[in-house]
C-alpha cells in the first residue's frame, strides 16, 4: 500500500522546506522528499574535506538578505537557530594601490571613501542611494506580490491587474521612466550616467552581474544590480546582507526544524523520478526506488527542466507551456571557491593579517567594469576566464562556529566559465581557474596563497549534477528580463500553479526567486492551502486552464 499524505514536497532546499513548514502549519499531513544525503539545497553548510572535517563551509549560497520578516516572524526561526551577521563594507583593493570601502548605512565614510578616487562620485553618491531607494520602494514590494496574469481577459485576472495597477496609483511619470530605465539597461551605461571614476563604478557594478549569464554591458543588468540591492520587501526593513550562523545551511535547518515542529515529515536520501498524474490531476510521486507516495497536492520545488519535463512529463502538459520550458534560459558560468585559512589575507593597502574591518563584508575581484567585462568576453568566447571577478566574503570574522579558532574561511564566488560547461567536469581546468583566481587576490594580499590550508571548487557540472541546478544557473534560470515576474517560469503560470490541478510550484524559478528569501516556496504553499480550502468547501479540485 502507497502511504498517503495530504501534500508532498518535492525538494528539500529551502524553499521547499518553507513550503512544507505553511502546509504543516495549516493542518495537512505534509512529507518533504530530498534527493541528496541532507536538505538545504544550495543553501547548505557541509564539510568538504575529509581529512578536515572540523571545517566547515557555506558551500554554495554564501550571504542573506531577502527573507522577509513576515517568515522569519511566522515559522518563529530565530527560535530554531536563524541568527545573522550584519556584514561589514564592501572593499575592493586595487593593483594600483589603495583601497575603497564601501558602507550600506553610513553616508559620511562613504563620502570620505569615495572622495578618494573622486569628489564629483562623492557628491553623487547620496543622490545615487536616494534614488536607488526610490526604486526599491517600487519593487521591493512587488518581491511579495503574486504576479497577475498580464493579456488574460478573464474576470478574475483582469481584477488582479487591476488591483495591482490601482496599488501602484501613485506612481508619476519620473518613477516610471526611472523602472524602466532599471529594466532595460546595462549597469554600465547606468553607472556611466551617474559616476566617473572607474574604481567606484567597478565597486558598483558587482551586484549586476551576480549569476549572470551577462557581463555589465549587457541591457537588464541594471534590474540584477536592484535585485540585489533591495533591503524592503515592503515587509519591515530587512536591513542589510548578512551572514547566518554556521552557514547558510542553519538557515534551512532553522526553515527544516519549525517545518517539523508543525508535524512535517523530512526524508532525505529519497529522490523522485515521476510526478503522478492521474485524471489529469496530480495524484502523488514515484521514488528513484519505485516506492510510491500519494498525495492531492504536491509541490514541486526542482529546477522547471526537472520538474515539468522529466518528471511530470510533456504528455501531461499543454504543448506551449512545454515550449516555454525548453526554452528556459539556465545559464550562469560560476565557480565556487572556497578556503580554509590558516591567517587572513594582508593587504598591501591595508596591512595586516589580524581582523580589520575590511576583512568582515565582502572581499571583491572587481576593480574596474572593464575587467569584469573581460572576464565575460572571455567565457563568452568559449575560455574560463583569464582574470575572474569574484565576491569574496570571510564569514568566520564573526561566525566562530564554523571553524577552529584561528583559522578562516573564505568564499570566493566567481565568473565566468564558459557557459557549457555544466556537460563536462572540466577538473583540471577548473583547478587551473582556481590557481588563477587565487593569484589575482595574491597581488593584492601576498600572503593568500600560503596561507591556503585546504581548497574545495565547485564548477557547472558538479552545480548541476549533484544538486539540481540545471544548467549550473545559482537561481534555477536567469534573472533576464523575460524571464521575471509574469514570466517566471511561464506566461500564465506565475501564481505558483501549473498546468496540472493539484501540482503546485515553488522553486527560485518562480517569481521572487532566487536567492534565499523562502518566498516561492511560501507562496506556493499559500496557493495550496487556498485551493484545499476551496475544494474542501466545494467538494471539487480546482481546474486550471491555461488563462486567455
Ligand atoms: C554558488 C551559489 C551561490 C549563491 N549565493 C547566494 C547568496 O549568497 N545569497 C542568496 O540569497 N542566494 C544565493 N544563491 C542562490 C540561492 O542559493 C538559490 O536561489 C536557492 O538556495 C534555491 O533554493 P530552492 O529551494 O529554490 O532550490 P534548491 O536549493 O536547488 O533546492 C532544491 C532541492 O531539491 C533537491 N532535488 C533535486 N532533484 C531531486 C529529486 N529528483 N528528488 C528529490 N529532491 C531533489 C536538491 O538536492 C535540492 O536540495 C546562490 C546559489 C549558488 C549555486
Amino acid at each position: 500500500m502507497a502511504a498517503t499524505y495530504d501534500a508532498i514536497v518535492v525538494g528539500g532546499g529551502h524553499n521547499g522546506l518553507t513550503a512544507a513548514a505553511y502546509l504543516a502549519r495549516s493542518g495537512a499531513r505534509t512529507i518533504v522528499l530530498e534527493g541528496r544525503y541532507k536538505t538545504g539545497g544550495a543553501a547548505t553548510t557541509e564539510a568538504p574535506w575529509p581529512d578536515a572535517p572540523e571545517l566547515k563551509v557555506t558551500r554554495l549560497s554564501y550571504v542573506m538578505s531577502l527573507l522577509p520578516p513576515t517568515i522569519i516572524r511566522e515559522l518563529e526561526l530565530e527560535r530554531y537557530g536563524y541568527k545573522i551577521y550584519p556584514m561589514g563594507p564592501y572593499y575592493q583593493a586595487f593593483p594600483e594601490g589603495g583601497s575603497i570601502k564601501l558602507y550600506a548605512d553610513d553616508a559620511k565614510r562613504n563620502y570620505e571613501e569615495v572622495s578618494k578616487w573622486s569628489k564629483a562620485d562623492a557628491d553623487a553618491m547620496p543622490k545615487w542611494d536616494a534614488w536607488l531607494e526610490g526604486l526599491a520602494d517600487v519593487l521591493g514590494p512587488l518581491l511579495l506580490t503574486v504576479p497577475p496574469n498580464l493579456g488574460s481577459r478573464k474576470p478574475r485576472d483582469l481584477a488582479e491587474t487591476l488591483r495591482l495597477a490601482w496599488r501602484n496609483r501613485g506612481l508619476d511619470v519620473r518613477t516610471i521612466a526611472d523602472v524602466t530605465r532599471l529594466m532595460t539597461m546595462s549597469i554600465a551605461d547606468l553607472l556611466d550616467d551617474w559616476f566617473e571614476s572607474s574604481q567606484v563604478k567597478g565597486a558598483l557594478a558587482v551586484n549586476g552581474v551576480i549569476g549572470t549569464w551577462a557581463g555589465p554591458y549587457e541591457p537588464g543588468t541594471a534590474y540584477v544590480m536592484a535585485h540585489h540591492s533591495i533591503g524592503d520587501v515592503g515587509d519591515g526593513h530587512l536591513g542589510n546582507w548578512g551572514f547566518q550562523e554556521g552557514g547558510m545551511g542553519g538557515v534551512s535547518s532553522a526553515i527544516e526544524a519549525a517545518a517539523r515542529s508543525h508535524g512535517a515529515e523530512v526524508r532525505t536520501n529519497a529522490r523522485v523520478a515521476r510526478i503522478l498524474v492521474e485524471n489529469g490531476q496530480a495524484a502523488g510521486v514515484v521514488l528513484d526506488n519505485g516506492e510510491e507516495l500519494r498525495a492531492k497536492v504536491v509541490v514541486s520545488t526542482l529546477h522547471p527542466r526537472t520538474a515539468f519535463l522529466d518528471q511530470v512529463g510533456a504528455e501531461n502538459l499543454p504543448d506551449d507551456f512545454v515550449t516555454d520550458i525548453q526554452h528556459w534560459k539556465t545559464r550562469s558560468g560560476v565557480v565556487k571557491i572556497n578556503l580554509a585559512l590558516g591567517e587572513l589575507p594582508d593587504f598591501i593597502a591595508d596591512p595586516g593579517s589580524q581582523l580589520q574591518e575590511h576583512h568582515t563584508g565582502s572581499v571583491e575581484m572587481a576593480p574596474t567594469m572593464e575587467y569584469i567585462e573581460r572576464a565575460f568576453q572571455d567565457a563568452r568566447e568559449g575560455r574560463p576566464a583569464a582574470r575572474p571577478f569574484s565576491d569574496g566574503v570571510i564569514p568566520t570574522a564573526f561566525d566562530k562556529s564554523l571553524t577552529p579558532e584561528g583559522t578562516h574561511i573564505m568564499s570566493l564566488f566567481t565568473q565566468w566559465v564558459p557557459a557549457d560547461w555544466n556537460s563536462e567536469p572540466h577538473t583540471a581546468e577548473l583547478e587551473a581557474y582556481a590557481d588563477r583566481m587565487i593569484d589575482c587576490y595574491n597581488e593584492l594580499a601576498p600572503n593568500l596563497k600560503s596561507a591556503i590550508l585546504h581548497r574545495d571548487v565547485v564548477g557547472p557540472y558538479e552545480m548541476e549534477h549533484e544538486y539540481g541546478l540545471v544548467g549550473g544557473n545559482i537561481f534555477h534560470g536567469e534573472l533576464s528580463l523575460e524571464q521575471l515576474f509574469h514570466m517566471r517560469p511561464a506566461p500564465g503560470y506565475a501564481d505558483y500553479r501549473t498546468p496540472v490541478p493539484g501540482l503546485y510550484y515553488g522553486s527560485s524559478a518562480t517569481h521572487a526567486g532566487g536567492g534565499v528569501c523562502g518566498i516561492p516556496g511560501w507562496q506556493a504553499a499559500r496557493a495550496a492551502i487556498a485551493d484545499r480550502k476551496t475544494s474542501k468547501r466545494s467538494g471539487q479540485i480546482r481546474k486550471v486552464t491555461r488563462r486567455s
